[in-house]
């Protein structure tokens, strides 16, 4: 029987699949680790990084194990490169209703599934979804967008904000560096998903090797739509690439300033004193989202200057999923009850 979660359609009848989260039962495909997660912590929604999506918010980050890529830099290899069989004695068990108390109690708006793709270990998720909509808890991922058109549909249907990884823009460039034959599914995935869901579009970029696709990436993502967030993000030498040399920050400076008439939102992380952390109103260029970022991970919501999601100076309405949030807005106070 073969597996339909993402475009590797692992027959299962076959031994191991790629991932390792799934097994076939009763002519049924069905997970290994159901309700197993790698992490619960509270972060700023920045960090993740969503600029779009409800700015300033707190989110509740979860993650599994196991993965459907085997990127050569992956800054989550300990977890998401390991056979998931070899890690559950590091792994918590939530049932999903304990999951989203959880994140009641951290104070947390949201939930965002972010440390490996959350295609492995979809059924847990929509679970979790269930009692998240009960609690008025949205939900977000990161996606390497490889998942086949139904499971696709699934994923939507769970995430309302999506941050889908473009890694390269070649058949050649995911052969060698990510494991997998086409960069299609993923092209076709992030078009389909921002029919529906909030999408930014992630690309870490590495010198000598994708760098001259960053025009042709921008021309991809406008095409589609030219107000989808696109995050450039200057590779850290990791996992097995830790011999690579750092992105060279003036020369990609240049290359995003010539992207900048095809979108709207570019921003290039990965380095701390970037000019590329704040958002632009489209129109008449004023700074109306002003941020703070520590260079890796560590972003956070300076001032926001688009009261209704519109800029404050023109008024040209800048894209948005939810408006801006307190970072306190769900904390429980000691007499119950949440802050305002
Ligand atoms: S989700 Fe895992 S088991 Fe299913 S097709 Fe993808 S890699 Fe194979």
């Amino acid at each position: 029987m073969k597996c339909a979660f993402c475009e590797h359609r692992c027959d299962l009848g076959k031994g191991k699949s790629f991932c390792g989260m799934y097994q076939e039962k009763n002519g049924t495909v069905v997970e290994i680790f159901p309700n197993r997660w790698s992490t619960y912590s509270a972060s700023r929604v920045e960090s993740v990084p969503f600029y779009h999506a409800y700015p300033g918010s707190r989110s509740m980050i979860i993650g599994s194990a196991g993965c459907n890529f085997r990127c050569r830099y992956c800054s989550n290899g300990f977890i998401a490169c390991q056979d998931p069989a070899n890690v559950q004695d590091v792994m918590y068990e939530f049932e999903p209703e304990d999951l989203v108390r959880m994140a009641q109690k951290l104070g947390c708006h949201n939930i965002v599934f972010n440390v490996n793709e959350p295609a492995v270990s979809l059924p847990s998720l929509e679970a979790v979804k269930h009692y998240a909509g009960k609690a008025m808890i949205p939900m977000g991922c990161l996606t390497n967008g490889y998942t086949t058109p139904e499971s696709t549909e699934r994923l939507a249907k769970v995430f309302s904000f999506i941050h889908v990884g473009l890694k390269g823009f070649t058949d050649r460039f995911y052969r060698e560096y990510v494991g997998i034959r086409s960069v299609e599914p993923v092209l076709k995935n992030i078009e389909a998903l921002s029919r529906s869901c909030h999408v930014e579009v992630a690309f870490p970029v590495i010198e000598d090797v994708n760098d001259h696709e960053l025009f042709d990436v921008a021309a991809f993502i406008a095409g589609i739509r030219e107000d989808i967030p696109w995050h450039v993000f200057r590779l850290l030498p990791e996992h097995d690439m830790k011999e690579s040399v750092y992105p060279n920050i003036e020369r990609i400076n240049q290359a995003l300033a010539s992207c900048r008439d095809k979108l709207h939102y570019i921003y290039f992380h990965n380095f701390v004193g970037s000019d590329w952390v704040n958002t632009l109103c489209p129109e008449c260029k004023q700074v109306v989202v002003k941020r703070f970022s520590l260079g890796c991970s560590g972003d956070r919501l300076d001032e926001f200057m688009a009261p209704e999601n519109r800029c404050s100076s023109c008024d040209t309405p800048i894209a948005m999923h939810g408006t801006k949030v307190s970072w306190n807005a769900r904390q429980i106070r000691s007499t119950g009850g949440a802050k305002t």
